[in-house]
């Protein structure tokens, strides 16, 4: 864990490398608005050990990190120091010296890591100008429709989309991409976001527009979370009216024991950290020699990992939360030689 106050901007940076035993630690660095350096600490480890999970659970040979530039609260950020905070925090994953490679994140853009690969080589997801993997989120969602699919060969024995009712909540990159893919396959969408401009979108689609809230809990086979984590907790789990959840956003399940209610619901969940690898393994194929073709193939591979931790799952009697973290154990053993 590196902490450093940053010469030019005056503002924290820090780097959290949770696990290096598959390979380097790769994680997008967010910018982003914290009360004080202790919650920004909390968060970037957290968020370090989620990475390593989802590396280890897609077999990449990469570890979890993450980084975080801390904005203060209440006050805009000019673009001078904007800029000058990017080069501070390049000093920062420079320091590592590759044991830790950054990527855009939550407040940070491709443009941004640009900035940064002035200083620094060790950084993914630049443009595709400029030989990197480019957006990564067509890949999110392509490995998403991948996971609902293995959700619905589970549940109904096909996975088929065609007829199947369909909620996505959250319309941004990710979101609107995955509607479109799914409407294409020919499921029928209910649609929400809390930006209203979004019901276009839905109008285009035919899919019909709700509130947030209500698509929560409509009466649809699947739901798809695709805006903000913790979305799945005590109180909405028992409203809920799916029979799979698979979606994009990060850290929907308040807390681990959220699988466990929603299985007693009967509610199959695609563990976010599998459903939502497909950025990452895209990524991953930018720092070998770059192809688009193999990266979605790998993708589309979120669909096997998926159908192994259901039946390792219903094998052990155990949630697909346990089993996937069970899984990304068993691969984070240090190799014996
Ligand atoms: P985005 O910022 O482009 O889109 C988020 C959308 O959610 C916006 O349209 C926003 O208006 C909407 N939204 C915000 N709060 C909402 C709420 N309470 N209810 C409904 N809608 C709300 O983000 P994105 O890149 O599409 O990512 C979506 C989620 O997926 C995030 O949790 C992100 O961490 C996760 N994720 C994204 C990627 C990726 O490749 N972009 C990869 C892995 C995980």
């Amino acid at each position: 864990m590196l902490v450093r106050r940053g010469e030019r901007s005056g503002l924290y940076t820090f780097v959290a490398v949770h696990s290096t035993v598959r390979g380097p630690a790769l994680g997008g660095c967010r910018m982003w608005t914290y009360e004080d350096p202790r919650e920004a600490l909390q968060d970037v480890l957290r968020l370090a050990r989620a990475m390593t999970y989802k590396m280890a659970v897609a077999d990449l040979p990469l570890g979890g990190g993450k980084g975080v530039i801390m904005l203060a609260p209440h006050t805009s950020i000019s673009r001078q120091r904007r800029h000058a905070a990017l080069l501070d925090f390049a000093d920062t994953v420079a320091m590592l010296r590759g044991r830790y490679i950054t990527a855009e994140d939550v407040g940070t853009s491709s443009r941004d890591m640009s900035v940064i690969a002035g200083q620094t080589r060790y950084v993914a997801g630049l443009s595709r100008r400029q030989g990197g993997s480019g957006d990564p989120s067509p890949f999110t969602a392509l490995g998403v429709e991948y996971a609902i699919r293995a959700c619905c060969e589970r549940v109904f024995g096909s996975d088929s989309l065609q007829g199947r009712t369909l909620a996505v909540v959250g319309l941004g990159h990710v979101g609107s991409r995955l509607a479109r893919r799914c409407a294409r396959a020919g499921a029928r969408l209910v649609l929400a976001d809390v930006d209203a401009g979004k019901r276009e979108l839905a109008e285009q689609l035919g899919g019909r527009w709700m509130t947030p809230e209500r698509a929560l809990e409509a009466e649809v086979e699947i739901l798809a979370p695709c805006a903000l984590g913790g979305v799945l907790n005590q109180e909405t789990v028992p409203r809920l009216r799916c029979r799979i959840i698979a979606g994009a956003a990060n850290n929907q399940l308040a807390d681990d024991r959220v699988a466990d209610l929603l299985a007693a619901r009967g509610i199959l969940w695609a563990p976010d950290f599998v459903a939502n690898a497909g950025g990452v393994i895209n990524i991953a194929e930018e720092l070998g020699s770059y192809d688009p073709a193999a990266a979605r193939r790998r993708v589309r591979g979120i669909a096997e990992t998926l159908r192994r931790i259901f039946a390792d799952a219903e094998a052990s009697g155990a949630t697909p939360l346990t089993a996937a973290m069970e899984l990304a154990r068993r691969r984070l053993v240090p190799p014996t030689d």
